[in-house]
């Protein structure tokens, strides 16, 4: 039978895409679904209807799956930032312990059997709530002409108005209704990015969980703000403020911050732990989202790298440095590659602070810096640690590092579709996973971390 646009379909939904849409199949023709939940019986309505496919708008929930709940926030549907947010918490870390299992049979090839022996259990968040410590609102104008906080809805630039999103901290809100009264109070405009005009553009808060510090940056179409003494006095009374900026952002564009940012009142940069590393996060710094998840993240990924102390390591990848600070208390020297400048600096500042001297920083790409280094330099690894962005790790670092033969290699990655390439390659290259664990970073959301452990020793070694 073939199905064209306005067909309604029932079918029930069997798997979950990689955005969080439902998938359902009536006579092997694949529907996607947004807002059905794995096991849903569903009445759909195609909207758009291609010879393999269709996209559907799910128009009736016929017999809800038992995974099925009500989502705590309020506006979930509309916002779109938590893909699962309507699917139960322990549903969606089996869903996501599925999905890397999936990404390396269909992908990385390997055998399920293989997998099974080696994929360890998911840890999951004891607090799958307000566990992000930073929240970028954009500031606008509603239809009465009232100015809101909020996020953009999924593709658009329309604002769904909350100052309380349930991922976040619970100052955000305080925080927010605090600058939007002010705005109110001495008739200071929101941005407004069709006509370029307005002056507030975004609110950018960040708390470290550790020290209770938090920062709040305004990010302006200008580089001032009037009464800036009573916004500061105002906000300053907040429990935990105690750094506050103004970034200035006059071009037209997505990029929510712009390059300068003046601190007005307070320190430049706030603090946080993880673990026992300390770290100074200014307003523009990169740092791990969820504090909690990144050190049993990192602590995963110290244990795999099976340090004595007389080890060489390359932490590929580095960011700010926060694996390398934390291999380097039990190794006899690591050294980071990063290709942000900025990140480096940071870096270097955090292990300066945290007294830390057995940890070198580089600039530049890892497949560029890791070759270099090895030809001209010789240098050696007893263990390799990378943790890449989403396309994963490049040919020629993935080459040299096979030239380089540590013993072992510790991949930390947040894709595991291109995890599962890159550790098949690795395989082939005569390494063997040992260990694979995924770590919910990001609950209610699609996205998964996973750690894993590939060796160059027999599987019975570890453990
Ligand atoms: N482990 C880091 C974060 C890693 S995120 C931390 O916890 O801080 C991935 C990092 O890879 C980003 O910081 C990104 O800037 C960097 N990156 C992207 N492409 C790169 C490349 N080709 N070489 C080196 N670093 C790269």
């Amino acid at each position: 039978m073939r199905y064209e646009k306005n067909d309604q379909v029932e079918l029930t939904i069997s798997d979950i895409g990689a955005k969080g849409e439902g998938i359902g199949k009536i006579d092997g023709y694949t529907v996607f679904v947004k807002d059905a939940v794995l096991g849903d019986e569903v009445r759909v309505k195609l909207m758009k209807a291609k010879k393999q496919y269709a996209y559907g708008k799910l128009e009736e929930v016929i017999s809800p799956s038992s995974f099925r709940v009500i989502p705590k926030c309020s506006i979930a549907k509309q916002c779109g930032g938590c893909q699962l947010q309507f699917m139960d918490y322990a549903q969606q870390l089996i869903y996501k312990e599925n999905k890397v299992k999936q990404h390396f049979i269909r992908i990385g090839k390997f055998e399920e059997a293989q997998i099974d022996q080696v994929l360890e259990p998911i840890i999951g968040m004891e607090e799958p709530y307000h566990y992000r410590n930073k929240a970028q609102f954009p500031i606008g104008t509603n239809k009465e002409g009232h100015l809101i906080a909020g996020f953009y809805a999924e593709r658009t630039h329309h604002i769904v108005e909350n100052t309380n999103c349930l991922l976040g901290v619970g100052e955000n809100e305080t925080i927010l209704k605090t600058i939007l009264a002010f705005m109110e109070e001495f008739s200071i405009s929101a941005y407004d990015e069709v006509n370029n005009t307005g002056l507030v553009r975004h609110v950018l808060i960040r708390k470290g969980f550790t020290t209770g510090e938090i920062m709040v940056c305004l990010v302006l179409n200008g580089r001032k703000i009037k009464h800036e003494e009573e916004l500061t006095k105002r906000l300053g009374k907040i429990q935990g403020v105690c750094s506050i900026s103004l970034n200035e952002n006059k071009e037209v564009t997505n990029v929510i911050m712009g390059s300068h940012t003046t601190c007005i009142w307070g320190t430049p940069y706030i603090e946080d732990y993880i673990g026992s590393i300390k770290f100074q996060i200014s307003p523009q710094s990169f740092y791990q989202v969820n504090p909690v998840q990144t050190k049993v993240l990192y602590e995963l990924a110290l244990e795999y790298a099976q340090l004595t102390g007389n080890e060489t390591v390359w932490d590929l990848y580095c960011g700010i440095g926060t694996i390398s600070l934390f291999l380097s208390q039990k190794a006899k020297q690591v050294y980071g590659v990063e290709i942000v400048p900025q990140a480096i600096e940071d870096a270097k500042n955090n292990a300066k602070i945290n007294h830390i001297e057995n940890a070198t920083f580089y600039v530049g790409k890892a497949e560029e810096v890791l070759p270099k280094q090895y030809e001209e330099n010789g240098i050696y690894a007893d263990v390799i640690v990378v943790d890449p962005p989403r396309k994963g790790c490049d040919a020629v670092c993935l080459d040299t590092m096979l030239t380089m033969a540590p013993k072992r290699i510790v991949y930390v990655s947040c894709d595991s579709a291109t995890l599962a390439r890159d550790a098949a390659y690795l395989c082939e290259g005569g390494y063997h996973i040992e260990k694979i664990t995924p770590v919910d970073q990001f609950g209610h959301t699609v996205h998964c971390e996973t750690v894993v452990l590939l060796s160059q020793q027999v599987a019975d070694d570890y453990i």
